[in-house]
């Protein structure tokens, strides 16, 4: 039995100034043929769905296509994701014939050219492979479900929790493509789209609405017939022609009971859809006061408006700018994403000083430099090995460790993960758990300092990620959508 794969996820934020090409891809993990497979063992979808394979001893020769991740940022260019494409076109024709094909997508990607490239490439998938080939996709369920998506997919599992759990999501999707393959069900899907958006604040599937939601799709998988349930409460910066969340039943070959489950999950949605609406920041004067006053820390400070796994450009510096105008006194973290201070820095010199414009250049709608003397204390940066959000490195690419009094700023040329891991600041030597305030470019995914954080403060920022919908000036989402219109009456059909 042969079984093609390919990953491909890009996060799009349709008001990031930053486009995604294909060095972006480069940055996170392209790789083709067996660097597909050696590079997935033990994390991703696609280490998930590998796992799920060995577990069941399915007796399978894996046919890698591509993998390629570029985490969050701005719109696809059109060469890029030809380049996609053509690369999917001639693997699958290669590979053929193929018994499946297991696709590891985000599903919130929009090129310059494509508003809906999941939807694209699946498309292509299945002209090639034909229907009679299963398609099992794995997906974040921040993605936005399209028809295409939908009809030329046998089956998709979406995430169960944020922060994300790829693995598990691979592990799943690869559990129903081995049933479907072994003839014990016939996965058989319906959706239904959400006419809603909401912003990212609720977030967390641990507390409030969206565990509320995401425990229905739970409860949901345990009655009869039903094989799957994913709820898709789409990121919020995605201004597309079919823009908005969804909901999704897999049932085994009852297409009724999918409908109607589909319908009971969209209804839940709307009927919740007041309290994804609460908003928890604070403005930054406040938040930077309150981590002040702090017993201890970490306190970590939540960027909203700056979220790199949001496609914002990770040089937001208004949580600095308010630091330095508060003249804090305790040790803080942050780091920036500016390349040309970065070869200033690297120029300089480790133990010189420079006075520089920091920060605030990438987005030319929220960007504001701060004026800043500072203390090169090292140079480094580069690939760094670790698994974090799915992946096992990531490049932030040459990087300086700067100190301006009490805060220190990790000042890198590529965004990275921000500042969202610890060794972000440990491959410098510098230990976060000694500081009492850590700025993390992310309204949801802390989790990696849980163990030393005392408290989270979400910053009301503005940026390409920030919370304020309603300020955006949206284009391409149908209308009307809620809230941004006065929709009080819906129904799933
Ligand atoms: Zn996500």
């Amino acid at each position: 039995m042969r079984i093609a794969l390919a990953k491909f996820g890009q996060e799009t934020s349709s008001f990031s100034p930053v486009a995604t090409t294909l060095d972006t891809f480069r940055l996170y993990g392209l790789y083709e043929g067996s660097e597909v497979l050696s590079r997935a063992r033990g994390v991703g979808a696609l280490g998930g769905f590998l796992d799920a394979t060995a577990s069941a001893q399915l007796q399978w020769t894996p046919v890698p296509l591509i993998s390629a991740w570029a985490g969050a940022s701005g719109v696809i260019t059109a060469d890029t994701l030809k380049f996609f494409e053509e690369k999917l076109i001639a693997g699958l024709q290669a590979a053929k014939p193929v018994d499946a094909f297991f696709f590891d997508l985000h599903g919130a990607g929009q090129a310059e050219n494509e508003p809906d490239t999941e939807g694209h490439l699946l498309t292509i998938s299945r002209e090639i492979l034909g229907d009679n080939v299963p398609i099992i996709i794995a997906l974040d369920h921040h993605a936005n479900l399209t028809q295409r998506m939908v009809d030329h997919a046998d089956g998709l599992v979406a995430h169960r929790t944020q922060p994300h759990d790829p693995f598990d999501t691979g592990q799943l999707a690869g559990r129903m493509l081995i049933a479907q393959l072994r003839g014990e069900i016939k996965p058989t899907m319906a959706w239904q789209k959400i006419p809603m958006i909401a912003h990212q604040e609720q977030f967390l599937t641990s507390r409030g609405p969206m565990k509320e939601w995401f425990d229905l799709a739970r409860e949901m998988e345990t009655r009869p017939g039903v094989v799957s349930a994913s709820t898709f409460p789409m990121q919020p910066w995605l201004d597309v022609p079919e823009g908005g969340w969804a909901a999704t039943v897999v049932t085994n070959n009852d297409l009724a009971l999918a409908r109607k489950s589909a319908a009971e999950l969209a209804n839940k949605a709307w009927e919740l859809r007041e309290q994804f609406w609460t908003m928890d920041s604070i403005s930054p004067e406040a938040a930077v006061r309150r981590a002040v006053q702090a017993e201890r820390g970490v306190v970590i400070l939540s960027d909203t408006g700056d979220s790199v796994f949001g496609g914002a450009t990770g040089d937001s510096t208004t949580i600095l700018a308010e630091m330095l105008r508060q003249e804090i006194t305790q040790p803080a973290l942050m780091t920036l994403v500016d390349p040309e201070v970065v070869e200033i820095a690297i120029s300089a010199g480790i133990g010189s000083e420079i006075s520089v414009k920091l920060g605030g250049k990438l987005d030319p709608h929220f960007g504001h430099p701060v004026d800043i003397t500072a203390k090169v204390v090292q140079i480094g940066g580069g690939r760094l090995e670790t698994v974090v959000i799915g992946l096992e490195s990531f490049d932030m690419g040459r990087a300086v460790l700067l100190e301006a009094g009490n805060i220190m700023i990790v000042v890198s040329e590529a965004r990275g993960v921000g500042g969202n891991h610890p060794i972000v600041y440990r491959h410098f030597g510098l230990e976060p758990a000694n500081a009492k305030m850590l700025v993390v470019k992310t309204a949801s995914n802390w989790q990696y300092y849980q163990e030393m954080t005392s408290e989270v403060i979400r910053v009301d920022t503005p940026g390409a990620t920030m919370s304020r919908l309603h300020d955006f000036e949206w284009k391409h989402l149908p209308r009307p959508i809620y809230p941004l219109d006065e929709l009080s009456e819906w129904a799933a059909d």
